[in-house]
């Protein structure tokens, strides 16, 4: 038996490494860019390690610590150490609960959730990722865009922009639900038209290196949100919505004697890491220009869901139940966070890992 992965994000890897553990199944993963991983971008940079995507997980999520434990890493997951936020008032950096601040960014967690910290591992988000990447050798391919999806029979045929294509026995979706969208439109499933108007929210991320002594103020805690409302109030909305303390966050981040800070945008003209620079200097006091910058754009990020959202996605699963050995996975229907994620592959692996098996 054949299956196909089409995306190698975080819940399109955990797709397939659960398919790949079921005997008699072989698996191929079919992604668009030349590096797996989707938003999660681990760089390594002169000692320093820089997140363009998410930086870590909730503590009392289990989905991450689990697999890494399958994959031989459970001893690299690492908590948070800096804890505490405070909130940019305009004026002042003053605490607040970080609850709220989860809150203000948009984080969907309860309070008690926020409380307990955050987990990532010692290189990083992306190591999971390398190692999911490591063990799937052989059956990731790259610089592959699924372009056309098409029912034969019993079977699937994979179109590949460019004139190849796949057949396979088994489908995980494991797209952003814009893209997987055009492709369940493509074999009937009417319904996905709803999944196209997921909003994914545009954002921007900007590390930025400095040695410890440019930074005038002590820094508390993991890092502070800008207060859109009370800025609002007196500028146009503030571009910068937040910015996390990274080399306090999370150990071994930066190098001894050094300090790597992470700031949040809108999306924006001009040089995001200018903008970041001359923000986090008034309000942290910071004295000299960054060692060095690194901008991440993120047109479509976070997906942000509607009302209605979850009853549009159980439509959605409804019909596919009629198209056995089609599933989608990942970001735009079960949680965004990258634990959910890892949930979503996993059951979308198990569910087409059933249909093939009948
Ligand atoms: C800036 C930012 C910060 C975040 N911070 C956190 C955080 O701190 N903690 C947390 O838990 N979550 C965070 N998230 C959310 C989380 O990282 C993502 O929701 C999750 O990683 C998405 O994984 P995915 O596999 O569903 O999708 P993606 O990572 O989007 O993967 C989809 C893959 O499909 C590929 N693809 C697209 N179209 C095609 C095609 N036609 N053919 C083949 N391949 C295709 C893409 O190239 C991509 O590799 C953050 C997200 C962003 C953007």
């Amino acid at each position: 038996m054949k299956a196909v992965v089409v995306g190698a994000g975080i819940a399109g890897l955990v797709a397939a490494w659960e398919l790949s553990r079921h005997g008699g199944i072989d698996v191929t993963v079919l992604e668009v860019e030349r590096r797996p991983g989707g938003v999660i971008v681990t760089e390594q940079v002169d000692g320093f390690v820089v997140e363009g995507g998410p930086d870590g997980f909730l503590a009392g999520e289990l989905e991450l610590p689990e697999l890494a434990n399958e994959l031989g890493i459970g001893e690299r997951v690492v908590s948070q150490r800096a804890r505490g936020t405070a909130v940019w008032t305009g004026k002042a950096l003053e605490p607040i609960e970080e609850g709220r601040a989860a809150q203000l960014l948009g984080i969907e967690a309860t309070g008690a959730e926020v409380k307990a910290g955050f987990r990532s591992f010692m290189n990083g988000m992306g190591e999971p990722v390398a190692a999911l990447a490591q063990r799937l050798n052989g059956t990731l391919c790259f610089t592959q865009e699924v372009a056309g999806l098409v029912r034969q029979g019993s079977r699937w045929r994979v179109a590949i922009t460019g004139g190849s294509a796949h057949d396979a026995d088994g489908i995980v979706l494991a797209l952003p639900a814009y893209a997987a969208a055009r492709l369940l439109e493509s074999v009937g499933v009417a319904d996905a038209r709803v999944l196209a108007q997921v909003p994914y929210a545009a954002s921007v991320t900007v590390s930025l290196a400095y040695r410890a002594e440019q930074i005038g103020n002590r820094l508390d805690g993991a890092g502070f949100v800008v207060d859109a409302n009370v800025v609002g109030a007196q500028h146009a909305a503030p571009l910068l919505r937040a910015c996390t303390y990274a080399s306090q966050k999370f150990p071994g981040r930066a190098p001894d004697g050094h300090v790597l800070l992470r700031a949040y945008l809108a999306p924006m003209d001009g040089d995001p890491a200018q903008t970041a620079h001359a923000e986090l200097a008034k309000i942290i006091g910071i004295r000299a220009e960054p060692l060095w910058s690194r901008v991440f754009h993120w047109n479509r990020g976070l997906p942000r869901y509607g009302a209605g959202h979850a009853e549009h996605v159980a439509k959605v699963r409804q019909r596919l139940s009629g198209l056995p050995g089609l599933a989608i996975a990942g970001a735009g229907y079960d949680g965004a966070g990258v634990s959910a994620c890892v949930r979503s592959g996993r059951q979308a692996a198990r569910l087409i890992a059933r249909a093939m098996a009948r």
